[in-house]
Formats: structure tokens, C-alpha cells, sequence
């Protein structure tokens, strides 16, 4: 119990120091560069693979890139090496033909091995046929407990800071991972089957909260 209690208030000091230094989008130099971690960053789909498509028409893949790119710059500027999969539309495979979607997930899980990374962040949006849900999900392997340690930090963090979020973190199948013993978790900011959070989701002011929560959670739990 006591330990919680200084995780929690070590936590709530960080969270703050983090939003007070990106307050309004602008980085002030009221912190030094932490560490050197290596960070993957892996925007989900890409290419002609769009992910979920909004009632809107808004494109999961470009989402995706864009909390990646939100991301990366608030990691740089606290230090962080970051290494993104795509930084374009495009998918990572040669060609669209039988099996590209393999193709492009063995590419990623190159890049993420390569980059011998501290930390594998998975970019998603989610989709489902009752548009009522809504909120940020963390997903991990259950094989993996850094990355479950990880997912439920900031599954916490979402349900503390945003307006929605899923009530836990929850264990998955997925090839993004299991590409390194690191920990790895695939997030699904929120679900573009509700016409509410399609729009909420495309907002930067949404978005730079979003991803202050998954800096926070990370910095909490492999710094802390
Ligand atoms: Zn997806």
C-alpha cells in the first residue's frame, strides 16, 4: 500500500512537470533530456491497408501516423531515440499482391529488431458494429510481463486523464508484440465507429493529451 501511494504521487508530480512543459504545444526548457531510451513507434496499416474507416470517412492509417508524429516530437524533445516503421502514407511492402499484409508486418517487426528498442508503441484505432463504445485501450502479451506492466500503468493514466477510456487494459494475439523481449503495447486511441470520438480523435488539443499520457506511463514505468 505505502509503495502505491509514492508511485502514485512520484507519478502525479511527473504527469504534471510533463503537461506544465508542453502546456499549449510549446516546449519550454524547464527539464533536462532524461535518458537516451530507444523508442519504436509503429503507426498502424498504411497504404492501400486504411485500418477502420470513421462514418466520416476519416482513415485509420492517417490517424495512426499522425499521433506517431505528435508523439515522436514530444519524445525527442524529452531525449528519447525514436524510430517510426512508416513515416508516410504508404505501406511497407513492394507491392500490392497476395500476402503484402505479411509482408509489411515482417518489415515492421525488421525495423523494431533492428532498433534493439526500450520501448515498442503500436498506433491503432478501433472500430466495432455498437457505435455507442468508445475509448483508449491498452492491448499486451500475456507472455510478456514488461509489457503488461506497462499497458496497465497506462490503461490507468487513459481512464485518469482523458474523457473516456476503457475500463482495463486487456491481453492480445499480436504480432507487433512479440518482436522483442522490450516492453510492447498496441493502442487503440479510440473507436471511429462512434461518430463523437471520430471527431474528438482528430483534435490536436485531444491528441497532445493523448500522447502526454503515453509518455507519462512510459517514463513512469521504465524510468521510474
Ligand atoms: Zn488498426
Amino acid at each position: 500500500m505505502r509503495n502505491q501511494i509514492i508511485f502514485v504521487t512520484i507519478f502525479v508530480a511527473l504527469f504534471s512537470a510533463i503537461y506544465i512543459c508542453y502546456n499549449g504545444g510549446q516546449a519550454v526548457q524547464s527539464y533536462s533530456p532524461r535518458s537516451s531510451l530507444t523508442v519504436v513507434l509503429d503507426a498502424g496499416h498504411g497504404g492501400i491497408d486504411v485500418g477502420a474507416v470513421g462514418k466520416n470517412g476519416t482513415l485509420e492509417s492517417d490517424l495512426n501516423l499522425k499521433y506517431c508524429k505528435t508523439l515522436k516530437s514530444m519524445m525527442e524533445e524529452y531525449g528519447m531515440n525514436v524510430v517510426m516503421t512508416r513515416e508516410d502514407e504508404g505501406g511497407l511492402y513492394s507491392e500490392y499482391k497476395n500476402g503484402f499484409k505479411m509482408e509489411d508486418m515482417r518489415k515492421r517487426r525488421e525495423i523494431v529488431q533492428n532498433a534493439n528498442p526500450d520501448v515498442v508503441i503500436s498506433i491503432h484505432m478501433n472500430k466495432f458494429a455498437v457505435s455507442s463504445s468508445r475509448g483508449a485501450q491498452v492491448f499486451y502479451d500475456d507472455e510478456m510481463q514488461s509489457g503488461k506492466e506497462l499497458a496497465m500503468v497506462m490503461q490507468q493514466v487513459f481512464i485518469d486523464n482523458l474523457p473516456y477510456a476503457r475500463k482495463e487494459a486487456k491481453m492480445a494475439d499480436l504480432y507487433m508484440l512479440k518482436c522483442v523481449s522490450s516492453p510492447s503495447v498496441l493502442i487503440e486511441c479510440g473507436y471511429l465507429s462512434n461518430v463523437e470520438e471520430e471527431a474528438l480523435l482528430q483534435q490536436q488539443d485531444y491528441i497532445n493529451n493523448l500522447c502526454y499520457c503515453i509518455l507519462a506511463s512510459v517514463l513512469a514505468v521504465i524510468e521510474g
